[in-house]
């Protein structure tokens, strides 16, 4: 694997491998590797000639300073997961190399209500920072398909309208959610929850598969009220929302021939923990 820390010599290196001919796989992410970023590695690896990783805890995403502050930056082991598992290039900027010399400002993007609800809603903008760092990234790698995870179902319809707004010549590929064996989404901030917060964690793909058997079949309300008392029944456990919505808008599900989604995001103790799972419209 070649580590760059400078676009100045990323780009020359990716050009090349672009006129040889070579599709390539783009794997942004903010480090404290776990087994979900692997599979994304492995999907870039199995449908693209090269695989590009970039690693970069974007200061503009993030809204409260002491959750950029701790955020586990495991450097070594993640250089030796990534080696292990195939990636070609790992692209280690510093925020110098992304944004300049000048002070941090976080750019707007017009990505409308999308950008407004769930995450967006309680982390305003969130997704303005996403959608900063990753037209910058995608203009440095200029990637044939970009992967992301289903586990970051709302940055995945982001990044898309982003992608078609911007004419971006790059494709968006979803990965599915990997899982602790007691179903916990897997995730870098899992590390930070206590011995008995995370006992209680697998509470939140309990309550999403009750709300997937039940929909359809009972009333949404109900469906919500039961999820949100069986999450909250855990000691520190705060559910921030827990809703059923279209898969392609994450508006209210307008008709039963669609794709719905159960999609929350869970205080448990001060880590705030996504989830979501599809519903596949009725055959
Ligand atoms: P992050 O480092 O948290 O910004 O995540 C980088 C990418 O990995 C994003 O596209 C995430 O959606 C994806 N990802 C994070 N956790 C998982 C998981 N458990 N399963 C699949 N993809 C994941």
């Amino acid at each position: 694997m070649l580590l760059f820390r400078k676009k100045q010599d990323l780009i020359p290196h990716l050009s090349t491998l672009r006129s040889a001919g070579r599709s390539s796989g783009f794997i942004p992410t903010m480090g404290a590797l776990h087994a979900g970023h692997i599979s994304l590695l492995q999907a870039a690896r199995s449908k693209c000639g090269y695989s590009v990783t970039s690693i970069f805890v974007n200061p503009t995403q993030f809204n409260d300073p002491e959750d950029l502050a701790k955020y586990p930056r495991p450097i070594e082991k993640d250089i030796d997961l990534l080696e292990q598992n195939g990636c070609d290039v790992l692209y280690l900027p510093d925020p110098e190399d992304i944004y300049g010399n000048e002070p941090l400002v976080r750019a707007h993007f017009a990505l409308g209500a999308l950008a407004t609800r769930l995450e967006g809603a309680s982390r305003p903008g969130h997704f303005d920072g996403v959608a900063q760092v990753v037209k910058i990234l995608l203009g440095i790698v200029q990637p044939d398909l970009m992967f992301l995870g289903q586990k970051d179902y709302q940055q995945v319809l982001i990044l898309r309208k982003l992608i078609a707004q911007l004419s971006l010549p790059v494709a968006v590929y979803m990965c599915p959610i990997v899982r602790e064996p007691d179903g916990l989404a897997m995730s870098s901030r899992n590390g930070r929850l206590s011995p008995s917060l995370r006992k209680s964690a697998p509470v939140i793909f309990r309550a999403l598969q009750c709300a997937v058997r039940e929909y359809r079949k009972i009333p949404e309300k109900e469906i919500l009220q039961q999820a949100r008392e069986m999450i909250e029944a855990e000691k520190d456990f705060h559910v921030d929302y827990f809703q059923l919505l279209d898969a392609e808008t994450l508006g209210p599900p307008t008709d039963d021939a669609g794709n719905a989604i159960a999609i929350t995001a869970v205080l448990a103790g001060n880590v705030r923990l996504l989830d979501n799972m599809l519903i596949p419209a009725p055959k």
